[in-house]
Order: C-alpha cells, then structure tokens, then sequence
C-alpha cells in the first residue's frame, strides 16, 4: 500500500496523471490516495519527484 507523504507534496500532480485507476485526488491542494481505490501497482512512485509517494506496507 502506498501513501503520499502531505509534507513532502508539492501539487505537481504527476501521481494522479500516472495513476490507471484514478485513486489519487487532490484535497486542499494536496494529493491522497484513496486506498479502497488503490490497486498497489506501485505506478504512482516513481513518477513523484518530491518523493512524497512512499510504500508504508
Ligand atoms: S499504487 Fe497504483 S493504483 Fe495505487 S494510487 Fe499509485 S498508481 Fe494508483
């Protein structure tokens, strides 16, 4: 499962753009992973350059 570190997001927005699944969604300008909606496919990290997407277990 993967989390999105709110201190480390920046709002650049490559994690939604990336996502096949649409579990990301911004809130107040920050991004969350909606986890009923994340299928674990680990797409969303490397394309985060602020390193804000992190696996947490
Ligand atoms: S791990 Fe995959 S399904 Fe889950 S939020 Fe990231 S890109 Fe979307």
């Amino acid at each position: 499962m993967f989390e999105i570190d709110q201190a480390k997001c920046v709002n650049v927005g490559d994690c939604i753009t990336a996502c096949p699944v649409a579990a990301i969604v911004l809130k107040q300008d920050k991004a969350f992973i909606v986890a009923e909606d994340c299928t674990d496919c680990a797409a969303c990290e490397p394309v985060c350059d602020a390193k804000a997407v992190q696996r947490v277990h």
